[in-house]
């Protein structure tokens, strides 16, 4: 069975294709600047056979169904391509950010489907592309089941204590203004594969789930179950990120808006895309955070420091809610690949039952590894996640039921 993982962002394309036999990734691609002048296209075909083969194209692509129609021509075609024709792809698995209330679990995609997704929108106008990459494929792809997987739906099992804000109730009655959560195919994966590794059955495990990539987003997770999330209404909220402040006093909006005389788009921009990491130090990607302190800068020092010390109360307060933890997992970009900042979020936890090893915590073997030491209560492991290999295996099941 091949599937077609496909994430569509408001000028972009992602997608991969999976063979389901051994989850080999046939192709993985992105397709950038869609309505712009010039657009682009890059594909890596048969990576296990050749690791560093990357194809690039320009050209203009004016919308999600030209950029769907040039991913099936270099599918299929003879320069990049891994298939012979359209059937062979079995299915398509979309992600989408929002599934507002109405979705906790996969769905295969038809009018009414479609409908619900539409009528989610107005919770997350930047993810509208979402819809349109579905409707694209729809068309491409009329005979092929398509599966929707949603960012929102493992967050979904939160009790009303933690996911509702406590503001005028009318407010969720009539906007469903609450907590969703994102990330959650990723915490998802990680949650399956550390119980795995942990040899636990997934509905006995309680976990906290760091995903530390550019976005960044912890979970208190109950007998495989989301308890609570740092993410709320919008990506926005919970931990310090590459360009999000996160948490921040709600009073800072009318504060900054009034004193710097900007308006509610212009402050919503500023904590979504200046601030953060960018906004302490200037440089948004952990990486250069890291050359920069090695070098004396303070601010950066500081970034690194605020970055870390946000997660270590997280783990804290996320301790508190689950009583008990088998597990702190980090995952994603710096998750996966930054011991200082795994090493700095861990710092003396000892007393709730973490304990680093060090040598465990800078090895850089792949896999889901243990990277506590033995005589710690709690394992804190490092899991790579996979969002595509989760939405195919979300999609798959959906198709074969
Ligand atoms: P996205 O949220 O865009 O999927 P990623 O999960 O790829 O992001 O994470 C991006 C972040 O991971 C960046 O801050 C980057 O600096 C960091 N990162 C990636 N590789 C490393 C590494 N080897 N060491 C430290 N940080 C890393």
């Amino acid at each position: 069975m091949h599937i077609l993982v496909i994430n569509s962002g408001s000028s972009s394309l992602k997608y991969q294709l999976i063979d389901m036999a051994g989850d080999r990734v046939m192709a993985s691609g992105l397709i950038e600047r869609i309505g712009e002048d010039m657009g682009s296209i890059t594909q890596k075909s048969n990576p296990d056979k050749w690791p560093d083969a990357r194809s690039v194209e320009h050209r203009p692509i004016p919308d999600h169904k030209a950029a769907m129609g040039l991913m099936v021509e270099k599918l299929i075609g003879e320069e990049w391509g891994v298939i012979g024709s359209l059937t062979d792809i079995d299915a398509v698995g979309h992600r989408v950010v929002q599934g507002g209330e109405s979705f906790s679990s996969p769905v295969l995609v038809d009018a009414a489907v479609v409908e619900t997704i539409r009528a989610n929108v107005p919770l997350a106008p930047l993810h509208a592309a979402n819809l349109v990459g579905i409707e694209a494929a729809l068309e491409l792809f009329p005979g092929t089941p398509n599966v929707t997987v949603f960012d929102t739906e493992f967050h979904q099992t939160m009790p009303p204590k933690a996911f509702l804000y406590p503001v005028p109730m009318d407010l969720y009655e009539e906007l469903r203004i609450r907590k969703y959560g994102f990330h959650g195919t990723s915490h998802k994966y990680v949650t399956r594969e550390a119980a795995k590794f942990l040899g636990k059955p997934v509905d006995g495990i309680d976990l906290i789930t760091a995903h530390l990539g550019n976005g960044c987003s912890m979970a208190a997770v109950k007998n495989g179950r989301c308890a609570d999330t740092t993410m709320g209404l919008t990506p926005l909220a919970g931990l310090m990120m590459g360009t999000r402040s996160g948490d921040v006093d709600p009073a800072l909006f009318p504060f900054i808006a009034r004193h710097k005389k900007m308006s509610v788009t212009e402050v919503d921009a500023l904590l979504n895309k200046q601030s953060g990491l960018l906004g302490v130090c200037g440089s948004s990607d952990m990486r250069d955070v890291h050359a920069a302190r090695e070098k004396g800068n303070e601010t950066a020092q500081l970034a690194f420091e605020m970055f870390a010390y946000r997660v270590k109360a997280r783990i804290g307060a996320y301790l508190a809610v689950l009583g008990r933890a088998d597990a702190v997992v980090f995952t994603a970009g710096i998750g996966e690949n930054d011991a200082f900042v795994r090493a700095e979020a861990c710092a003396g936890l000892e007393g709730l039952g973490i304990k680093l090893s060090p040598e465990r915590n800078e090895s850089r073997e792949p896999g889901v590894r243990r990277i506590s030491a033995d005589d710690s209560p709690v394992a804190v492991l490092v899991v790579p996640t996979n969002e595509e290999l989760e939405i195919a295996h979300a999609t798959k099941a959906l198709v074969e039921a």
